[in-house]
């Protein structure tokens, strides 16, 4: 044996029985080259999505324990019928749900998170020589009771197993060939990257480049699980998400990120005094909303603005609790803005260059975009733009910082 690979195939990869012997014949290869192999699977196609409708056909009021339990239903048709699949054309396999594959989980029902695996079912069915296909995207609650990981949360329990199963790589097929340089779609010579680390990926993950779930990111750098996002429907190589240390290089700057899902809102004349942030920011965290980028402006009488962002379509909540805080801390007034989108450089070179902010604000000048709002973390810097403006921003710092060359 050469060792344990997981192979994690998405919605779009199992979305027809041609795809799944697809699948299979992807499953097959690694299993011919001597490797032992556990399989992770997403529900066909838009299941979840038809899944979510049929349900509301049932009505106004539902239960997040049935929807889970509904939900779950997606991950183990396309399992069991990759084992079918792949037993059809000699191959020993086995599929398993969640539970079975002893994965426990804690937190609410429809994004609940792994707590805990068991693998000694998997290890005793691979012993055996079977491969093993795992019903992505859930557990079982200390309740026993059926939970879901969150919306792309099958990326979650492949990182998790190759973990716990110390797997040599954890293969994430989908339908992109690996992570860019910035989207393919809007700039034409972005080019694949061979390796991005596990903070580079992500921050571009949250910053709307998104093709792994972040909690598998996250779950991926805790464990150091090595992971390459590739396609199913192409041999070359994908892109391998590492630890920083284990790059072969890395550049200033990595990618050019944006996202159009971004509202601003901002508050005028807010009394300057202790515990202001922390009622406004209270309040939006009680209705579970993400607050992402947040400017306080320099005290000018006593008073100051400050300014935030938040994902658009928490835009309605979010008015409804600024309604209600502006007038408890004594604020001015307030505005907010729809027409509005982030862009971000990303890069882990980034910490030990001075000036690369700088290069992006010359260049973004240079084509009259205006910026907004700006922030920084070690390995990105984002600025909040007019969303008319968000394509020629993308593809002009992707050719400012030479991103299509290597
Ligand atoms: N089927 C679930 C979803 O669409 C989980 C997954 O695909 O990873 O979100
Ligand atoms: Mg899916």
């Amino acid at each position: 044996m050469l060792g344990l690979i997981v192979q994690k195939f998405g919605g779009s990869s199992v979305a027809s029985m041609d795809k799944i012997k697809n699948v299979a014949a992807r499953v097959k290869a690694e299993r011919d080259r001597g490797n032992q192999v556990v399989v992770v699977v997403s529900a066909m196609g838009d299941t979840t999505d038809e899944l979510i409708e049929m349900a509301q056909k049932a009505g106004r009021n539902l239960s997040d324990r049935e929807m889970d339990a509904l939900l779950a239903t997606g991950e183990q048709q396309s399992a069991a019928l990759l084992a079918l699949t792949l037993q059809n054309s000699g191959y020993d396999a086995i599929s398993l749900t969640g539970w079975q594959a002893g994965i426990s989980t804690r937190g609410t029902y429809s994004r609940a998170q792994i707590s805990r695996i068991e693998p000694d079912r998997v290890v005793k069915e691979l012993d055996a020589g079977k491969v093993v296909v795992i019903a992505g995207f859930q557990g079982i609650n200390p309740d026993g009771d059926i939970t879901t990981l969150g919306r792309g949360g099958s990326d979650t329990t492949a990182v998790a197993l190759a973990a716990v199963l110390d797997a040599s790589m954890c293969d994430i097929f989908t339908d992109v060939n690996g992570v860019y340089t910035a989207d393919p779609r809007l700039v034409t010579n972005a080019r694949k990257l061979a390796q991005v680390s596990y903070d580079e990926m992500l921050e571009l993950a949250s910053l709307g480049a998104v093709v792994l779930q972040p909690r598998a990111v996250e779950l991926a750098k805790l464990y150091g699980v090595r992971v390459q996002v590739r396609s199913s429907f192409s041999l070359e190589k994908g892109t391998i998400i590492l630890e920083v240390e284990e790059m072969e290089t890395t550049g200033i700057i990595t990618g050019v990120a944006h996202d159009r899902n971004v509202a601003k809102l901002a508050l005028f004349d807010v009394p300057d005094r202790p515990g202001i942030a922390r009622t406004v920011f209270k309040s939006l965290a009680s209705q579970d909303i993400n607050v992402d980028m947040i400017v306080q402006s320099a005290n000018r009488n006593e008073h100051n603005d400050i300014s935030f962002t938040i994902t658009r379509n928490d835009l309605p909540r979010a008015l409804k609790v600024v309604e209600r805080v502006y007038q408890e801390i004594g604020a001015g007034g307030f505005t907010h803005g729809e027409n509005v989108a982030k862009v971000s450089i990303v890069g882990a070179g980034m910490q030990s260059n001075p000036g690369v902010a700088a290069d992006m604000f010359e260049a973004l000048a240079d084509e009259d975009i205006n910026i907004e709002m700006i922030s920084t973390s070690e390995i990105k810097v984002s600025c909040v733009v007019q969303s008319q403006d968000i394509e020629r921003a993308v593809q002009i710092l992707h050719q400012k910082f030479k991103l299509d060359q290597v």
